[in-house]
């Protein structure tokens, strides 16, 4: 299926179309429709279902836009850039590194530096895909991603959409740790939007300025903590190493995780235990696993953070394309926060036993550093408690030289008033490391509506239908009088839609048209079931009856009413099957045509 169809699909039937079309639309800006906003909260509440419930992890949600400090501590503000060359012809800006992608075997341009990205783009004569014109000799430029706003009236504070959630969840370590008891380790997760303002957005929802991303943050302790690995030991992973990727005839790598983590070729366990809960999980969600691998990213790719990262990648329309992303982000967050707002990233770690230990400790005379050093004089004394922490033997000499900014200060060690002390400590203070799992709640949408698009025929005539998973199907069950003139089809369909709500379950009806379009119409929204009420259901001396079809394979049965909640409600939840059914009730003719 292309990238149009589904696109066209999305639209017609309320998944996704791009926003604000009466104002002539906003690039990279989408809206989710009925069916898909459905399939979207389905989506992540199968998600929190997996990565924070049955992880026994917290969910937080923190706001979206955040202060400059932030993102000058977590180095987005320097760092999180994308190539952008500018055509000079008609002013259209693009993203350097997809052009060289499109045009060569290059797979990875984002990796390489910006001098060989321009010296690509003019060996390969590389044009601008809007007007034709030349770009060779053009810059490359880096562009930063980041929304910019003010806080506030007036010239106000500056702040920032946030580029990812994690950020969120990181600045408000000091007091996640209290909740958490001071225990590593301990997951704190977040499922909400993110913004980046991207130099080209393409394919749809895939590449897009503002999508929602849901994000685990694992905090562990880098000594102790071990991940269950036994949970996800057999879970088989398709694997694309580094390596791989740079050989000639490289390949997939398959393994199951416990040895993938055992032979080094992912070398973080806690990673390797992600990348099998998450194979699990798309599994799960109904993404086709002939269609998905996880693909560790070149030196160059990593995120300015990342120690060591897999991208889980589906295939779409033919491309590989990243769905989410497994990085370790070692104390880097944490430790940048720490220095930046001297607040304490770190959690308290009990020694089996008390330990004595020497330690050296400053307190420096204030009356005499005050009046040497003005307004530098507290900085002075900090730098010499670090001093004193780092490196004792600085303090024998007669004289102490410590950095400020870049200058030197030098004074008489007794004004230091350093002293060595044996204290008897019961732990220490370590700064946890965090492996991150992030998932891009909308490419997920998009690759379980693509990988659960198929075509065939039913009684002769052809139809599309997307064999959604029940689990996140926007409509549970849909149903139908069979004709919308007779009262008694009418308010008994009104009685069965009732009372499947009441059960819990996501009812739609529709009387319009022959009962072959109405089935075509859930089908292309991927609906699992539909129920019709007939005369046959209702003119016995029995029971009521209807019937109830199944998406994929179009069978049908006919049962009581009365059974029909209680039968749904063991359907959507895998207690029983539709061929469970076919055993158990009275199947019926298909025949879409009939009205
Ligand atoms: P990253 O922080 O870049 O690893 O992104 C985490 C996840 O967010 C990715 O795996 C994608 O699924 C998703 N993502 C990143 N950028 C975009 C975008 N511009 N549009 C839609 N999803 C995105």
């Amino acid at each position: 299926m292309t990238d149009r169809e589904l696109s066209e699909l999305a639209k017609r039937r309320g998944f996704f179309f791009g926003s604000n079309g009466v104002y002539g639309g906003t690039a990279g800006f989408y809206t989710f429709g009925p069916q898909g906003a459905a399939l979207k909260r389905n989506l992540e509440d199968a998600w929190r279902d997996r990565f924070t419930l049955r992880q026994g992890n917290s969910e937080i949600e923190a706001p979206t836009v955040m202060p400059e400090a932030v993102f000058e501590a977590s180095g987005h503000l320097d760092g999180f850039d994308d190539m952008l060359v500018e055509c000079a012809t008609c002013g259209e800006s693009h993203r350097a590194d997809h052009l060289i992608e499109d045009a060569t075997d290059i797979e990875e341009a984002e990796s390489l530096p910006v001098a060989e990205v321009e010296e690509l783009i003019r060996e390969h004569d590389l044009a601008c895909p809007t007007c034709g014109a030349e770009l060779a000799g053009e810059p490359v430029e880096e562009f930063n991603l980041m929304f910019e706003t003010t806080i506030g009236p007036g010239s106000g504070q500056s702040g920032y959409l946030r580029p990812e959630t994690a950020q969120g969840i990181f600045v408000e370590f000091p007091r996640l740790k209290e909740y958490a008891r001071n225990q590593l380790p301990f997951g704190v997760t977040q499922i909400g939007p993110a913004y980046r303002n991207e130099i080209s957005p393409r394919r749809g929802i895939i590449r897009v300025r503002e999508f929602t991303q849901a994000e685990l943050e694992k905090f562990v302790d880098p000594e102790r903590d071990d991940p269950p690995i036994g949970e996800v030991a057999d879970v088989e992973l398709t694997l694309y190493p580094v390596d791989e990727q740079q050989a000639e005839d490289g390949d997939y790598v398959d393994v199951t995780v416990g040895d993938a983590i055992e032979d080094g070729t992912v070398e973080s366990a806690w990673v390797g235990y992600y990348l099998g809960l998450a194979k699990r999980w798309f599994r799960r969600i109904g993404v086709d696993l002939d269609r998905l691998r996880f693909r560790q990213h070149l030196p160059g790719e990593r995120a300015h953070y990342a120690a060591d990262c897999w991208d889980a990648e589906a295939e779409l329309a033919g491309n590989w394309i990243e769905i989410a992303g497994f990085s370790t982000r070692s104390d880097y967050d944490l430790r940048k926060h720490e220095e930046h707002s001297g607040e304490a990233f770190t959690v308290f770690r009990q020694y089996d036993e008390p330990k004595t230990v020497e330690r050296a400790t400053v307190d420096p005379d204030m009356s005499v550093l005050g009046p040497e050093f003005g307004g530098d004089a507290g900085e002075v004394a900090t730098a010499l408690e670090s001093l004193a922490g780092r490196d004792p033997s600085a303090f024998d000499s007669e004289e102490v030289t410590v950095e400020v900014d870049g200058e030197e200060y030098t004074v008489d060690t007794d004004v230091a008033n350093f002293e060595v002390e044996t204290v008897t400590e019961a732990g220490e203070h370590v700064r946890p490391h965090v492996i991150e799992p992030s998932f891009g709640v909308g490419r997920i949408v998009y690759t379980v509506l693509e990988h659960a698009y198929r075509e065939d025929a039913v009684d002769g005539e052809s139809r599309t239908y997307l064999a959604l998973e029940p689990e996140l199907a926007p409509t549970d069950v849909a149903v139908f009088p069979l004709v919308s003139n007779d009262d008694r089809l009418t308010s008994l369909s009104a009685e069965v839609s009732a009372e499947l709500r009441a059960e819990g379950l996501s009812v739609t009806t529709d009387d319009s048209g022959s009962i072959g379009r109405r089935y075509r119409r859930q089908d292309e929204i991927g609906t699992p079931f539909c129920v019709t009420v007939d005369r046959d259901g209702i003119e016995g001396d029995g029971k009521e009856t209807v019937t109830l079809r199944e998406r994929d394979t179009a069978a049908q049965v006919r049962l009581p009413v009365d059974a029909l909640a209680a039968e749904l409600s063991a359907l959507s939840t895998g207690g029983r099957t539709f061929v469970d059914l076919e055993n158990a009730y009275e199947s019926v003719e298909t025949d879409v045509s009939r009205t």
